[in-house]
């Protein structure tokens, strides 16, 4: 069995519909989606000490199965710069996922990589009853929240596919250079697109995917929230 189908049997064996966020982003490395680099902590002391490995700048965040939109749950803490940030952090995010609520089930929390400002994009796909695995692409923020500015197509998709999508909605001048906005590695986003569809395509049992938000850099991208819902 590879990577992505022990760590799938395994959410199904402990009846979880959704993967959580480590599991989503061991299934992109596996398809070599980059992601930010990234360690479950179980305790203070092993939060500081996988932050000091990974280093500062770190990002923490809830790691919990009762918890799909951990900002909504305060449980996304950027920007932490010390050793004591993060022992004062870690706590913040249970004590905020215990608020959120009492008898969330939490699996530890998640120290990461900062990945550096850059403009968001959103990669995605739903499983249409009709069509089958689906692919989306937005721009993040309001383009895709408010304006719903998204492309859609049915996977599998060729590289043809994927560049037509990046180039296809509204905001795309944001990823070429308008007005002084940073220019995006639109040929890493293709490669993104391509790999959700291998990935989709080779797992029938995804119902939905989001990588939200995804890095876009003058060169490469990364990945630094990945969510994958099972059938
Ligand atoms: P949610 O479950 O609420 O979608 P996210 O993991 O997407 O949680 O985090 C919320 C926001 O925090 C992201 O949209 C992104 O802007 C920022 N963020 C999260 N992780 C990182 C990271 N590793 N580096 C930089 N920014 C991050
Ligand atoms: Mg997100």
């Amino acid at each position: 069995m590879n990577k992505t189908d022990k760590i799938i049997s395994q959410a199904r064996k402990e009846d979880r519909k959704a993967l959580l966020e480590p599991e989503a982003k061991a299934i992109c490395m596996a398809y070599g989606i980059p992601v930010t680099k990234f360690d479950v902590a179980k305790s203070e002391r092993q939060a500081v000490k996988f932050a000091q490995e990974i280093g500062f700048p770190i990002v923490l965040k809830i790691v919990s199965q009762d918890i799909i939109h951990k900002s909504d749950a305060g449980g996304v803490l950027v920007n932490l710069k010390t050793a004591e940030e993060v022992r004062a952090g870690y706590n913040k995010i249970l004590e905020n996922a215990v608020k959120y609520k009492a008898n969330a089930r939490i699996e530890g929390v998640l120290v990461q990589e900062m990945a550096p400002q850059a403009t968001e994009v959103i990669v995605g796909s739903i499983k249409d009853p009709q069509f089958g695995q689906t692919l989306m692409f937005g721009i993040g923020g309001i383009f895709v929240e408010l304006l719903k500015d998204v492309t859609f197509r049915i996977a599998p998709i060729t590289e043809q596919d994927a560049a037509e999508m990046i180039a296809g909605v509204k905001a795309y001048p944001l990823l070429n250079g308008y007005r002084g906005s940073q220019p995006a590695d639109v040929k890493s986003i293709v490669n993104v697109l391509r790999a959700v569809s291998k990935l989709v395509m080779n797992h029938p049992e995804i119902k939905e995917l989001d990588l939200n938000p995804v890095m876009a850099y003058e060169k490469g991208t990364k990945t630094v929230d990945a969510r994958i819902i099972l059938e």
